[in-house]
């Protein structure tokens, strides 16, 4: 299990992180200010650093330069609210492995962080299947049966988020936090929305409604395609509805309010 080091003073994205990290396996140990951070890096117990660069005590270019004078292969990804072409030069002169501007999607982040600390134990995915969809997360192209569709970048994350946990439902406030982030209003139905873009994409039985409880990746390895089952009896069952309202049920308005009541 790899270990990773945070060192952030804004309590609000360190917990962000932390979680988020911790839900994919790695252990996160949290420092709010540049001493400590690199007093952490030079023990040797960690695998990665996240740096932010406006610790209350220190520059992060500063921390990240002392730390380089002790232990010159721990990976580094910096974190900064300025996102400016001279920010990133300084970073990676610094030393810095790589580079992410504030806000950032948990996923964009999580992805650099397994880049990083590729050569352990677990390989790298770099193309999720299920069924006939697979997105290929270096090209960031997205297939269904071989063509290949169309989506934007914020889809392709949700598509992804989906992906790497078939068949589990996920809420809408993990979804949110995993594509958007941890400066979305968490009453927006932003979610609800973009899994619509997504159905359309990719296959309306593909996601799955659970009322009050969130959406789910109906994995294609283990389940019939169900929803899409489901789909059908609905329609023909609509069909034979308004067929026995024509052919035996009478005249206009008799046949509207049965019509009605079988359903
Ligand atoms: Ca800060």
């Amino acid at each position: 299990m790899s270990r990773i080091l945070i060192a952030e003073d804004e309590p609000r994205i360190s917990s962000f992180l932390s979680r988020g990290l911790s839900a994919n396996g790695f252990t996160v140990t949290l420092v709010g200010d540049g001493a400590s951070a690199v007093g952490h890096s030079l023990t040797g117990d960690f695998d990665l650093l996240i740096l932010d660069i406006g610790l209350p005590d220190e520059d992060g270019f500063s921390v990240l330069r002392r730390i380089r004078e002790g232990h010159a292969s721990l990976p580094v990804i910096i974190l900064t609210a300025r996102d400016s072409v001279i920010d990133t030069v300084t970073g990676l002169q610094s030393g810095a492995d790589d580079y992410m501007s504030k806000p950032f999607q948990f996923e964009e982040l999580l992805a650099r962080v397994r880049l990083r600390l590729r050569g352990d134990r677990t390989p790298e995915v770099t193309v999720l299947r299920n069924g006939d969809l697979s997105l290929d997360l270096r090209t960031r192209r997205a297939s269904v049966g071989g063509r290949s569709v169309d989506l934007t970048a914020r889809e392709f994350v949700l598509a992804e988020t989906f992906l790497r946990s078939p068949g589990q439902v996920l809420s809408r406030e993990q979804l949110l936090s995993h594509v958007w982030g941890y400066d979305f209003d968490p009453g927006s139905n932003i979610v609800d929305v973009y899994v619509r873009y997504l159905r359309r994409k990719l296959g309306v039985a593909r996601i799955e409604t659970l009322r009050g409880m969130g959406y789910r990746l109906v994995d294609a390895r283990t389940e019939p395609p169900t929803a899409l089952k489901h789909e059908n009896v609905d329609v023909a069952q609509d069909a034979r509805t308004r067929w026995l309202s024509r052919s035996q049920l009478g005249s206009g308005k008799e046949s509207e309010h049965k019509c009605i009541a079988a359903r």
